[in-house]
């Protein structure tokens, strides 16, 4: 028996009980969600140890620039109670060139029950002053003062860019770094523990062993060429290579740690743009070199002549007179120009035809998106600062490098088929194809050696077309070359294989025919004959038709045998086939003789 009241009133409790709970349970998600989103955001400056192991803390932190002259850590915690202050918004903070000092503050909460060990560093190197206070319950308990601007050796580690181990405490531990710079404000500040620090460092040192090795290879393989060739582009690409990896040495701090000279705070600035422009110079006339630009495109080639000279020279006087921003500026200027000039001699030379320049203009579109990206990333604007957008770069100019390198050993081959082609050439008549006089006498000289020494017979063969100034008086120079090309095609066209034919002179031609005596050569000075009387040119409305007369010397039984001759060289045998064309031609031309 139930009662009905009871029956509601409980059912309208139970309700009542599954409502609230449904409700407590709404809340208490809510309230996680929020303690995920919310929390951290409203204590967005806080970095959590143990939790964070390795990164850079851009976002967590805040910021200020000094307004003016020097802070103390008191005056600057009060700035940070200001609304002066800024949020990080991206990995590295970048705010331009020879700006004013920056303080950031972060907070790190370490919640475990023991200290922990981290790697404080800040990934740029040329910043010239870097102080960093570790402030607990108010007290200062660490401050490591370094930065590019002070001596190596006394800096807090012997590192290539500022860092520093320190452990922090159970509990809150306040950050303050004062930062000041001459060079690109970048201030990628990164938190690692010690086996990430040191895992990271393997890491990148095999990334630069790579890129140092594939850039030094090529810049060792190509001087060696230079050396040998001594074709100076071979030389540029080389210290072109060079000068970009001293340049990347030297801006990710890594030649600094080798070469340690204290010459005031300001020396790993100037070295930095020197070396900057070192491969910026040795690649615009590298570009210059392989492209020719001079021959198509003459203003554009001095222009970049007169950049890679002025510009130098005004970063020297910026030297001289110790203007460091000056010369920087300059630096920057003549960087850009680089990647703005290499693309515009791609283009040139691509529509001067010139054979690589499609490659060239790859190659160096890339390298200019690498380099703006990285560049960009570095001076803080539009992309963000990281450990891709700070190394691509490095990857653009070395997928540029090796592109280039191609183009080099491309060009290197088609300079030794150049070369093939340009002696062909040279011993070619280049009228009838046939062999010039230089091609007979290289052609025939080692054959007649061998057949002097054996013992063997040898013939020549001396053709001279007759009336042949008539051809040219009568119908012009051009059909007079048309005569010339018919002659030499007969004249191959009876030759056995091993005979060796050439143009002689004008219309003078030769031929010389080994395992021939002066008999069996006459038979075949009579086939030239006829086969030359029988030839058939078509002028317009007439049909040319020619002759010539023949002159043979050769070995024989008889006196007049080449073994009678000085065998030192043909030369007497040809003498002696011209005294037989002279007969011929004395003798009413249109005919074969021999000297008797
Ligand atoms: P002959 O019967 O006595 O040999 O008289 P010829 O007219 O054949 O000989 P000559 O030596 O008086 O003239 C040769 C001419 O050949 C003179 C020159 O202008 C011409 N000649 C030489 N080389 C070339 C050439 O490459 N092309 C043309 N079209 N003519 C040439
Ligand atoms: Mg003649
Ligand atoms: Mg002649």
């Amino acid at each position: 028996m139930v009662k009905p009241e009871y029956t509601l009133s409980h059912k309208l409790n139970l309700k009542n009980i599954a409502l609230v709970k449904t409700f407590w349970l709404i809340c208490a998600c809510v309230l996680l969600l929020m303690s995920v989103l919310v929390i951290p955001n409203a204590n967005a400056n806080t970095i959590s140890l143990p939790e964070f192991k390795n990164g850079v803390v851009g976002k967590q932190v805040q910021y200020f620039q000094e307004p003016s002259g020097k802070l103390t850590l008191t005056q600057a915690k009060q700035y940070f109670a200001t609304s002066i202050v800024k949020q990080g918004s991206s990995n590295s903070i970048s705010l331009g060139i020879d700006v004013a000092p920056v303080w950031l503050k972060f907070t790190v909460n370490n919640s475990d029950i023991e200290a922990i060990k981290y790697r404080l560093a800040v990934e740029t190197p040329w910043l010239d002053y870097i102080d960093t206070w570790l402030v607990r319950q108010g007290q200062i308990i660490n401050h490591v003062h370094g930065g590019d601007g002070i001596a190596f050796e006394q800096r807090p580690m012997a590192y290539r860019y500022y860092a520093f181990e320190t452990e922090f405490q159970p509990g809150i531990t306040d950050v303050y770094l004062r930062i000041e710079t001459k060079g690109p404000m970048a201030i990628p500040v990164k938190l690692s523990t010690i086996d990430e620090a040191i895992n990271n460092d393997i890491a990148s040192g095999y990334q630069y062993g790579v890129l140092y090795g594939i850039m030094l290879a090529l810049a060792l393989y190509n001087l060696v060429l230079f050396v040998f060739i001594r074709q100076k582009e071979y030389g540029l690409y080389s210290l072109y290579l060079l000068g970009f990896v001293l340049n990347s040495l030297s801006y990710t701090g890594q030649l600094h740690t080798i070469i340690t000279p204290d010459f005031g705070p300001y020396f790993q600035d100037w070295v930095d743009i020197f070396l900057m422009i070192t491969y910026s110079v040795a690649g615009l006339h590298f570009a210059r070199a392989l492209l020719a630009t001079k021959e198509y495109a003459p203003r554009l080639d001095s222009f970049v002549l007169r950049t890679t000279l002025l510009i130098p020279a005004g970063m020297l006087a910026g030297f001289i007179f110790d203007q460091l921003f000056f010369s920087m500026i300059l630096a920057f200027v003549l960087n850009t120009c680089f990647v703005v000039l290499f693309v515009i001699m791609g283009v040139k030379a691509y529509y001067a035809k010139k054979p690589f320049a499609v490659i060239f203009l790859f190659s160096s579109v890339t390298a200019a998106i690498c380099i703006t990206i990285s560049t960009l990333a570095v001076a803080g604007f539009l992309v963000p600062y990281n450990a891709y957008t700070f190394k691509v770069i490095e990857v653009g100019m070395a997928f540029e490098a090796i592109l280039l390198a191609t183009i080099l050993a491309r060009q290197f081959r088609m300079a030794k088929l150049d070369k093939v082609i340009a002696e062909t050439y040279a011993r070619t008549d280049i009228l009838t194809q046939l062999n010039n006089r230089r091609g007979f006498q290289d052609l025939t000289k080692p054959i007649w050696q061998n057949i002097v020494r054996n013992g063997r017979d040898a013939s020549i063969v001396l053709v001279d077309i007759d009336f042949f100034k008539r051809f040219n008086d009568q119908y012009g120079h051009d059909i007079g070359d048309r005569v010339l090309k018919s002659v030499a095609d007969s004249i191959i066209s009876t030759c056995r294989k091993g005979d060796i034919c050439a143009r002689w002179g004008g219309e003078e031609f030769i031929v010389f025919l080994p395992e021939t005596n002066e008999q069996q050569a006459l038979v075949q000075a009579e086939r030239i004959r006829v086969a030359i009387e029988s030839l058939q040119i078509n002028v317009i409305q007439v049909q040319l038709s020619l002759t010539a007369s023949i002159g043979v010397a050769g070995s024989s039984d008889n006196l007049y045998g080449y073994e009678k001759l000085s065998l030192k060289s043909l030369e007497p045998l040809i003498n002696q086939a011209d005294r037989a064309l002279y007969q011929a031609k004395n003798n009413g031309k249109n005919q074969v003789q021999a000297v008797s």
